[in-house]
């Protein structure tokens, strides 16, 4: 499905237009695309500021920018027709939020001359805990505030931000330090245009667990994956994704989209598994194929979702009950399988389990009572599963996609259709690449600090951020 209103706002006159009546300006995105992973990680260079306190952190995060040979500034002296990449902003000292004027301002200085698809980045630390427990050791407010204050800061950026930049933040928990693997890892999709739609994110690196790939390009390799849903929309786009990051990919779908199935997995060189994922022994199932035919299991993406929209007054049994199976009890039961210790994880892979919620689930919406309640319950799920996976090696995390161009959403009526694309900072709607980027990332060895958080691939949409 394509978005003609971002053509045409895009091309000639009616580009002037739009501009002229002050309407919404979509811009083409920068993405990755398959055969281009080599592209440079920013489009320009990169200026690395600090406030005061975190000089000696902001100094470790730009030798490293350097290491990916990226042009990277401690000053923001710029050639009249050059334009930032990105903008890195290190807040891991903060002990007060008066700290923050002088790195905001700095920033706010050279925002006119950031790329388009540029990239803000603020590196901060974990603010206490929403509900601290009474008889926990007391917080200092200041830390605290200043802390949190970034939250609102980096998410005001992002609304602010124009011509497809985005602003997202990685978020450290105390003891992690910005050397760290996966803050690494966070750092690096975030620049790049894998992160083409996620805007307005905060990311928390909560461990130094994860491990360096030996290639970046290729991070998956040696992995085995699974992908439920895996014949159309996001789940082939997955499929493809994870096959050019180097993992081997079986695909599962209902026998009803069975040469749709074959048509994704044969164009990676993958296996096709026809199975509904409500039926008792799918984890069995699949478990046997991918052993018997790669050896292990190391990921897996639980994907297939259905749509049954009724408002809840008009809202049958089998609409309601139909939805829940799928989308929330067959992910949960499969988990027992696949979170149980000894089940996921080759011997170069480490386990990984990464679910579809939806910016539903945390919003929630009008007509999908059935759809916000397991969407929500992927979320639930996802962080009940942090300690055990974390206790096998892994991780599980969950993506929540905002409005994404595919045949489920080409069923959203015509105007609800256009008002979810334009009311995201990016005034547009996500491919499927873009979700299955995010994925990619949270499969990937270098993301093995990140455990039990859902990552929103929405273009900051307005709804329930
Ligand atoms: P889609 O309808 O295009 O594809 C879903 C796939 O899942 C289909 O191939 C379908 O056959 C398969 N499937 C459905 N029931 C199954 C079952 N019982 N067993 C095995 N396979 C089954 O949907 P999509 O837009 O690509 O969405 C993929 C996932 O992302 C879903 O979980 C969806 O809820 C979620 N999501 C999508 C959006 C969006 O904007 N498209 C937004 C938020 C979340």
């Amino acid at each position: 499905m394509s978005d003609t209103y971002l053509e045409l706002v895009n091309s000639g006159p009616a580009a002037a237009v739009a501009k002229k009546l002050g309407l919404p300006r979509p811009a083409p995105l920068r993405r990755t695309d398959a055969d281009a992973v080599d592209q440079p990680l920013t489009p320009g260079p990169v200026l690395v500021l600090s406030d005061s306190a975190s000089t000696g952190e902001a100094d470790a995060v730009a030798a490293d920018l350097l290491s990916w040979d990226l042009d990277v500034r401690r000053d923001t002296r710029l050639g009249d027709h050059d334009r930032w990449g990105a903008v890195v902003v290190v807040l891991t000292g903060l002990t007060h939020p008066a700290q923050l004027s002088e790195p905001a301002l700095t920033l706010g200085s050279v925002l006119r001359k950031l790329a388009p698809s540029g990239r803000v980045v603020t590196l901060s630390r974990t603010a206490p805990p929403a509900l601290a427990a009474p008889s926990g050791d007391d917080v200092d407010p200041a830390p605290a505030a200043a802390r949190h204050g970034v939250d609102g800061f980096l998410r005001s950026v992002a609304k602010e931000l124009r011509a497809g930049a985005t602003g997202n933040g990685l978020v450290l928990a105390d003891g992690v330090e910005v050397s760290s693997v996966s803050v690494r890892g966070g750092l690096r999709f975030l620049l790049s245009a894998r992160s083409a739609f996620v805007d307005g994110q905060l990311l928390t690196v909560g461990t130094d667990a994860g491990t360096e790939p030996a290639d970046w390009r290729r991070p998956l390799t040696g992995a085995v994956a699974v992908v439920t849903g895996a014949a159309r929309g996001i789940g082939a786009e997955v499929v493809r994704v994870l096959a050019r990051d180097g993992a081997q990919v079986l695909g599962v779908d209902v026998p009803a989209a069975g040469e749709a199935l074959s048509a994704v997995m044969n164009a990676v060189g993958g296996t096709a598994l026809q199975l509904d994922v409500t039926a008792d022994d799918a984890a069995d199932r699949i478990l046997d194929v991918a052993r018997s035919r790669f050896g292990h299991l190391d990921l897996v993406v639980h994907n297939a979702g259905i749509l049954r929209d009724k408002l809840l007054a008009n809202m049958t049994p089998e609409k309601f009950e139909a939805l829940l199976a799928v989308n929330i009890a067959a992910p949960l039961r499969m988990n027992e399988t696949f979170a149980a210790p000894g089940t996921l994880g080759g011997q170069a892979v480490a386990p990984r389990i990464v679910s579809l919620a939806s910016t539903s689930g945390i919003a929630g919406n009008r007509g999908q009572t059935n759809y916000a309640a397991a969407k929500a319950g992927i979320i639930g799920m996802t962080r009940a599963l942090a300690g055990p996976m974390s206790r096998t090696g892994g991780t599980a995390n969950a993506v929540a996609p905002g409005f994404i161009e595919t045949d489920m959403t080409a069923t959203v009526p015509a105007v609800a259709r256009q008002i979810a694309r334009r009311t995201s900072s990016l005034q547009q709607g996500g491919l499927p690449v873009d979700v299955a980027e995010a994925i990619a990332f949270l499969a990937s060895p270098q993301a093995g600090g990140i455990n039990g958080q859902t990552l929103r691939v929405c273009g900051q949409m307005v709804v329930g951020q």
